[in-house]
């Protein structure tokens, strides 16, 4: 598809709350910033919600699950859903646009993951919710007539869906989409660096007939702001919630309080096990995807690589390679593999590891900040980096750093691979390389986390469960595990 011409200047759009289905611009708190990241210039000011905001968005949600929403059947909120993704797919460009404003990733990207998925979570759950056969059990009574269990499944209520911003559309519509095919009323509250798509949903839902009060938004911070207001909110029946772990724990201490359900995809340490029978242009060519895809900034990312020893050198010759020549560019520029990260913070953050791994002579490629020469100077790139050598013990090993870097390390036999990979506190995703599908079956099951690739990454199917072990979530997303946890079961036992 051709790029369309570049913009210099990131689109402005609207930045409003939207509850009971009005929109509103009041700020309970001081509007907070929005920086371009390409450049680091402020290009809007959006409205900080406090807890009276949130408080009528939730009212808004509980009023209307008693409105037009809760007679719905499955058929028409399913109609409903698709014509939300109608409307994306009609204002597709705006959608990009603000996307990329708000983080500066490249329009190759958004164009093909961000908003296409943003799309297909409402088609994908409209149709999974239709699809969906209910449980049924015959059983047996000693008076030989026996009895007809049979499951409903109703919806939670209101849920509070908190998202964070590295993939701001999509991760936002993962939990809306299914949310709502259950049955639920919504009240989100977006990233306060990626609240420009989010914004843009809500006047999707208007256009599409959503009944009031089915999809409201929040903006606002998380600790002290609209974020923590939402999840303590006793009026919440669920909490969908994607994020760093640490916020993670202050929701759920938040959530304990009124015993509110929590789904949880965190954040984490993803392994790459490169085995030497694996094809190795492939292997380099994937880890080069699964590192450096939007910069880092994909929790499935892999940050820690372990190659067999005897092709560790030549592996790492070559990752290095791939990563030096990737090209750190505009968003609309046709060459641009990489962007910026999304905010002086995080890239002060990422910066903080480099540096940490430079003192330990650790870099085989990159390890510092682009010089552009023009405005972009201004902004957050980071180059892409390949580390070695340094002790799994050490912090560049063990915590998420969330930005384009890996680290390589050796290991000798598939034991050790297993090992090495499994010994994080986080276990979300994993890769492996080989070209041996017996070993593929024997590692990739061993592997403590919730998805492993087989000589893929980032491969995705939507019905397939989502999510991570240890401290990379709580619960799995995706398919008819969406839908299970976005709604409570009933069963009933009639005598026959
Ligand atoms: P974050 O935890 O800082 O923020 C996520 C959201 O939580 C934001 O909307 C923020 O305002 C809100 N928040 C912050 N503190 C809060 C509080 N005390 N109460 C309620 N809400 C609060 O995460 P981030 O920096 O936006 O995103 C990056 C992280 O997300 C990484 O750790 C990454 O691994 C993780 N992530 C995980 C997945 C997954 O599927 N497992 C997907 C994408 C990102």
């Amino acid at each position: 598809m051709p790029l369309p011409p570049p913009r210099t200047a990131p689109q402005p759009t609207r930045w409003e709350h939207y509850v009971g289905g009005r929109f509103d611009a009041t700020s309970e708190g001081d509007p907070f910033e929005l920086v371009d990241p390409v450049t680091g210039r402020a290009f809007g000011r959006v409205p900080q919600a406090g807890a009276a905001t949130v408080d009528r968005a939730v009212s808004a949600a509980r009023a209307a699950l008693t409105g037009p929403w809760g007679a719905m059947d499955t058929a028409e909120r399913c109609r409903v859903l698709r014509r939300v993704a109608d409307g994306i797919e009609a204002r597709f460009e705006e959608f990009a646009a603000a996307e990329i404003a708000d983080t500066g990733k490249p329009y190759a990207l958004a164009s093909t993951v961000d908003i296409p998925r943003g799309i297909a979570n409402f088609r994908s759950y409209a149709d999974l919710a239709l699809g969906r056969a209910e449980e049924a059990y015959r059983t047996t009574t000693p008076d030989g007539l026996g009895a007809l269990n049979y499951t409903v499944r109703r919806p939670l209520g209101v849920v509070a869906v908190v998202s964070p911003w590295n993939l701001p559309l999509l991760l936002l519509t993962w939990k809306v989409a299914p949310a709502l095919a259950a049955g639920n009323t919504v009240v989100a509250k977006p990233s306060e660096l990626t609240p420009s798509t989010a914004t843009l949903l809500a006047e999707v839902m208007d256009e599409a007939g959503v009944p009031a009060g089915v999809f409201n938004l929040v903006h606002g911070l998380g600790t002290g702001s609209a974020g923590e207001f939402l999840t303590a909110h006793e009026g919440v029946d669920a909490i969908a919630f994607t994020g760093e772990t640490r916020t993670g724990t202050a929701i759920m201490r938040a959530a304990a309080r009124n015993l509110t359900p929590v789904s949880f995809e965190l954040g984490g340490k993803n392994a790459g096990l490169v085995f030497a029978d694996a094809d190795l242009d492939k292997a380099v060519e994937g880890t080069v995807a699964s590192a450096f895809t939007n910069g880092g900034q994909v929790c499935l990312c892999t940050e820690r690589v372990y190659v067999q020893r005897e092709i560790f050198d030549e592996f790492a010759a070559a990752l290095a390679a791939r990563a030096a020549d990737l090209v750190l560019g505009r968003p609309y520029d046709d060459a641009t593999r990489l962007g910026p990260l999304v905010s002086a913070e995080h890239r002060a953050k990422v910066l903080g590891y480099y540096g940490r791994a430079a003192a330990d002579g650790a870099v085989l490629a990159g390890g510092g900040v682009p010089e552009f020469g023009d405005d972009r100077d201004g902004g957050f790139y980071v180059e892409p980096t390949v580390l070695a050598g340094l002790p799994e013990s050490h912090p560049v090993v063990r915590e998420e750093i969330f930005g384009p870097v890996c680290h390589l390390a050796p290991f000798d036999t598939e034991d050790e691979a297993v090992r090495l990979a499994n010994d994080s506190p986080y276990g979300l995703a994993a890769t492996v390389w080989t070209s041996d599908v017996s070993r593929a079956h024997r590692v990739a099951p061993r592997l403590e986390v919730g998805i492993a690739w087989v000589n893929c990454w980032n491969l995705r199917d939507l019905r397939t469960p989502f999510g991570g072990v240890k401290s990379s979530g709580i619960g799995r997303e995706g398919g008819v595990h969406s839908l299970e946890f976005f709604s409570e079961p009933t069963n009933v036992c009639v005598k026959l």
